[in-house]
């Protein structure tokens, strides 16, 4: 199989088998998993998965690739695969057909979607046990990065409040067909458990994570204007002179939770 790869769906067919054992072997499925691939393609990852996990949900956007990859499979074991956009499937409505609590979620995501697909998994965590991606190296770094770093911002905060990010190891150009103009990474998230979880308002978080860093090089007190006054700033116990990217995630919460509560006070 060799499909002509088409631009606008992302697609960069992984070839190199030393790779393709990697993530497998770091997904480490077993009989009885419920996985789920996102973006299958021709199947670089879907096959190895599918011979372990021995059934395997797949969801990909490009019809042209399905049938293909469905005559491959038969002898593999029980690959459904489902004609859609990832962002339009819904995790928990998917687990619960499928008879499982939670998902084991894997993938060399199409790289033009990667954070809407992040933040759709995010969304879904408590259907999701466990996630593996493939991503442009420089997305698992902000992923991955800690307060004070240049690459600190918004992927960051959300991700780690909802999961815990590992980067893995990384995948170069040549390990794919056509080769990406970017360095990629492989990347584990697994959703935290609920005692761990944030209780902030999921939609004042964001609005105020997404101001703070929309201006990353002003005090939280001038970036911030918009969603609450210093002094509500300082009653989260952050100082307002400080800058976005010297917070911690769970500072954001304090943030969040001190906004909800002015809010309902005036
Ligand atoms: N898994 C294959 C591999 O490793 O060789 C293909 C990976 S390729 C980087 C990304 C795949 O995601 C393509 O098969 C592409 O058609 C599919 N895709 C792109 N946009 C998608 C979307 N919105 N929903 C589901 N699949 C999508």
């Amino acid at each position: 199989m060799n499909a002509r790869p088409k631009k606008s769906f992302g697609q960069h067919f992984l070839h190199e088998k030393r790779y393709i054992e990697r993530i497998v072997s770091a997904v480490a499925p077993r009989d009885g998993d419920t996985v789920v691939e996102i973006g299958p393609g021709e199947g670089a990852l879907t096959l190895p998965l599918l011979a372990a996990a021995r059934q395997l949900t797949a969801i990909e956007l490009d019809t042209d690739l399905i049938p293909a990859l469905a005559v491959r499979a038969a002898a593999v074991g029980k690959l459904e695969i489902i004609q859609a956009d990832v962002l339009k499937v819904d995790f928990r409505t998917l687990a619960k057909r499928l008879g499982a609590a939670q998902l084991r979620v894997a993938g060399n995501l199409p790289y033009y979607i990667s954070s809407p697909i992040l933040f759709h998994c995010v969304e879904h965590a408590d259907a999701i046990q466990d996630m593996h991606f493939m991503l442009q190296k420089e997305v698992v770094e902000r992923m991955a990065a800690a307060p004070g770093s240049k690459v600190y911002g918004r992927l960051s905060v959300m991700l780690q409040l909802a999961c815990r990010v590992t980067p893995l190891f990384d995948v170069p150009p040549e390990a794919f067909r056509p080769p990406p103009k970017v360095d990629s990474s492989v990347v584990r998230l697994v959703p935290l458990p609920p005692a761990e979880r944030h209780d902030a308002d999921p939609e004042r978080l964001y609005n105020i994570v997404k101001a703070a860093f929309a201006q990353r090089r002003k005090t939280l007190s001038n970036g911030l204007k918009q969603q609450m006054s210093a002094d509500a700033i300082r009653q989260a116990g952050v100082d307002p002179g400080a800058r976005a990217e010297t917070l911690s995630p769970q500072e954001f919460v304090s943030l969040a939770k001190v906004a909800v509560a002015h809010a309902e006070q005036s």
